[in-house]
């Protein structure tokens, strides 16, 4: 009996220095000072010339305008804890995170909300985003869903057919079926929704229903929005985007291979003459005044910018930029 209570005993203390490790390793967090020189200035303010601006908002959520149409990708505002996360407990969209949020970015009307993926830190927030702006829900058969599950109208909801354009305004919007990154666990699999998913909802609840690369053409200029690491081989075929907001979560937890298939496949792909990354602050850490980078025990965010600065010198045109915290800048005029 003595030598059980004494193995339990290492396992409980083992068990508390494997967390105490953990947490201490989540607070090592990189120091971006040294990319601070690639970081876009804010936009000007609006003059009567044509222009399409950018706002980060945190992780995949950019709103993009052209000062009458304004589209906005995932509109995800609320920020489930580490704690809910890891337990799985059941939590519902942050309304006062939402109301903030978009009170923080100016927006009052959207056209569109088009979350990348259907898992909880694209779509959570989606539908409330969609109903306090008239925004029509964009995205897989999950995400719609995601909105049929917190009470949206069947108007309000659209079903993305893959490849095929919807025009908000000037702005032509095409989804082209993507990957997620690998991950530990079952990213990709997981079967979509059949039925309304209604919160609250555990993380878990919330599949990832189909990856979207998003292509936003503009008579200004054209982007692609690739919200998660993932690729299909030639799916970007023949099409053009000369900037691309790329997702960057766990990129540099893939082998060395897998990164350049990444970059080739989306980036070269579409001819892009500037990379812009996405998707690597905390999904934990509250929206606060500055971009908390993800730890560096979850991904290794100054390796996957000195990847992208590598393939920005490739080649003359070739640039690499970083969007500043909740601030339009101007991506074309
Ligand atoms: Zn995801």
């Amino acid at each position: 009996m003595r030598w059980l209570l004494r193995a339990l005993g290492i396992v409980a203390v083992l068990a508390l220095a494997g967390a105490g490790w953990v947490a201490w390793r989540l607070q090592d967090r990189p120091d971006l000072s040294r990319y601070a020189r690639y970081e876009m200035s804010a936009a000007p303010p609006a003059t009567r010339r044509p222009r399409v601006s950018v706002s980060f908002l945190g992780v995949a959520t950019l709103l993009i305008s052209d000062g009458e149409t304004h589209l906005m990708t995932d509109g995800w505002f609320t920020r489930v804890g580490l704690g809910d996360f890891l337990l799985q407990r059941a939590v519902s969209p942050d309304t006062d995170a939402i109301a903030r949020g978009l009170q923080r970015a100016g927006v009052t009307r959207l056209a569109a909300v088009m979350p990348v993926h259907s898992h909880y830190d694209h779509a959570q927030d989606a539908p409330d985003v969609a109903r306090r702006t008239g925004a029509i829900l964009l995205g897989s058969e999950s995400t719609a869903w995601i909105g049929r599950g917190a009470g949206m109208r069947e108007q309000q909801i659209r079903v993305v057919e893959p490849g095929v354009p919807t025009h908000f305004g000037k702005f032509t919007v095409t989804h082209i079926l993507s990957k997620h990154v690998p991950l530990p666990g079952n990213a990709q699999k997981g079967p979509p929704l059949t039925a309304p998913l209604i919160p609250p909802a555990t993380v878990r609840d919330y599949p990832m229903g189909g990856a979207w690369s998003i292509l936003i053409e503009h008579p200004l200029g054209t982007a692609l929005v690739q919200g998660s690491a993932g690729f299909v081989p030639d799916a970007l075929k023949g099409r053009r985007a000369d900037t691309v907001f790329l997702g960057t979560g766990a990129l540099t937890r893939q082998s060395e291979e897998y990164q350049d298939a990444y970059l080739r496949e989306i980036l070269d792909a579409v001819d892009a003459h500037r990379v812009i990354p996405i998707h690597y602050d905390d999904l934990f850490a509250p929206v606060g005044d500055a971009l908390v980078p993800s730890p560096a025990l979850v991904d290794d965010v100054p390796a996957a910018f000195d990847r992208l600065l590598r393939w920005a010198s490739e080649e003359e045109e070739r640039s690499f930029a970083l969007l500043p915290w909740w601030t339009p800048v101007v991506l074309f005029d």
